[in-house]
């Protein structure tokens, strides 16, 4: 069979565009290499996501899921290794085999970035996680460290900051990339102390994290006593940000030098008949709601082509 379309990822971009082209009665098909869900499953509570004050990403994204799959997008669980143009249409080839398709939505997301420590992947399981709310449990009363300044960062804090015994909150900057509010929120616990301006320099521990050594930005203008601090704690959150998962498709469309592929509100590529939409392209709010705006603006964007 040859789908009308092949979304490739299942979070909230690739399910909103399923939605929309399954109303629009085009034949879809899901690909999703992980968890259905996307990234906003990681978020304990989601407090920007209109008319749904604190939901939980996977309560959303389960709510999201159903109503797709009700409306007729199928969705297989398989890893995309490759998308090949060919006469008419796309062969899209998985772990598994090959999907035939008329049009392509890429909504393929971000993956976590790294801190590009010595021994961050061997002490990563040990200590080292990129997933709080995945992994917080198991630092109940211990201390912690959160590194970053975003919005990923403030979240895993004051989700930690309830079941830890202290978060030290490392950040490059003294002025936070995310939210004022969640930053006004941290100043108020007692358990969470901000580390900035400083960076990450060493991860301490043989087997497993003992603690963290990091070093204050600027450091040749302090003191040099005051230069490095050494930070003790059972576990470190790394919450740098993230990057997209696109290698595969640079030969097929142009990628911008971030590896995000270059498409603008349209969400039309370089490479007709594939589309892109959600955190993967390039825009300037990477957000749940503009990611479930592009789904909806791929999808169209597929049923004029089609049509
Ligand atoms: P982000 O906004 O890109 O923030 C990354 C943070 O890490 C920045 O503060 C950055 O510092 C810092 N950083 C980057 N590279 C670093 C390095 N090598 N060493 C030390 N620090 C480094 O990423 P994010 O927090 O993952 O958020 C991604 C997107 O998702 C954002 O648009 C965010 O708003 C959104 N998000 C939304 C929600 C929600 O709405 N519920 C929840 C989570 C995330 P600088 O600031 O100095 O660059």
């Amino acid at each position: 069979m040859k789908y009308d379309v092949v979304i490739v990822g299942a979070g909230i971009a690739g399910l909103t565009a399923a939605i929309y082209a399954r109303r629009a009665e085009k034949s879809v098909l899901v690909l999703e290499g992980k968890v259905p869900g996307g990234q906003i499953i990681n978020t304990l509570t989601i407090e920007n996501w209109p008319g749904d004050m604190g939901v939980s990403g996977v309560e959303l994204m389960q709510k999201i899921q159903k109503q797709a799959m009700e409306l007729g997008a199928e969705i297989e669980m398989e890893e995309v290794e490759g998308i090949q143009k060919v006469d008419d249409g796309f062969v899209v080839k998985t772990e598994d085999g090959e999907y035939e398709a008329r049009a392509i939505i890429l909504a393929v997301g971000v993956e976590d970035k790294k801190l590009d420590l010595a021994r961050e992947d061997e002490l990563t399981g040990k200590g080292v996680s990129y997933c709080a709310t995945c992994d917080g449990a198991f630092y109940k009363d211990k201390p912690v460290v959160v590194i970053g300044g975003g919005n990923t960062a403030l979240y895993d804090a004051l989700y930690l900051s309830d079941i830890v015994s202290k978060v030290y909150l490392v950040h490059r900057r003294n002025e936070f990339r995310g939210d004022k509010a969640l930053v006004n929120k941290l100043r108020q616990r007692e358990n969470v102390e901000f580390v900035t301006p400083f960076v990450p320099e060493e991860l301490l521990g043989e087997d497993k994290i003992t603690g963290i050594k990091v070093k204050m930005v600027d450091s040749d203008k302090v003191r040099a006593g005051d230069k490095y601090r050494f930070l003790e704690a059972d576990g470190v959150f790394v919450a740098i940000g993230k990057k997209p998962q696109t290698a595969m498709f640079a030969e097929l469309m142009e990628l911008d030098d971030k590896g995000y592929i270059v498409a603008g509100e349209d969400c039309k590529t370089s490479c007709p008949g594939v589309f892109v939409a959600g955190d993967c392209r390039t825009k300037s709010v990477r957000q749940l709601v503009t990611a479930a705006g592009d789904g909806a603006v791929a999808a169209e964007a597929v049923i004029n082509y089609l049509d």
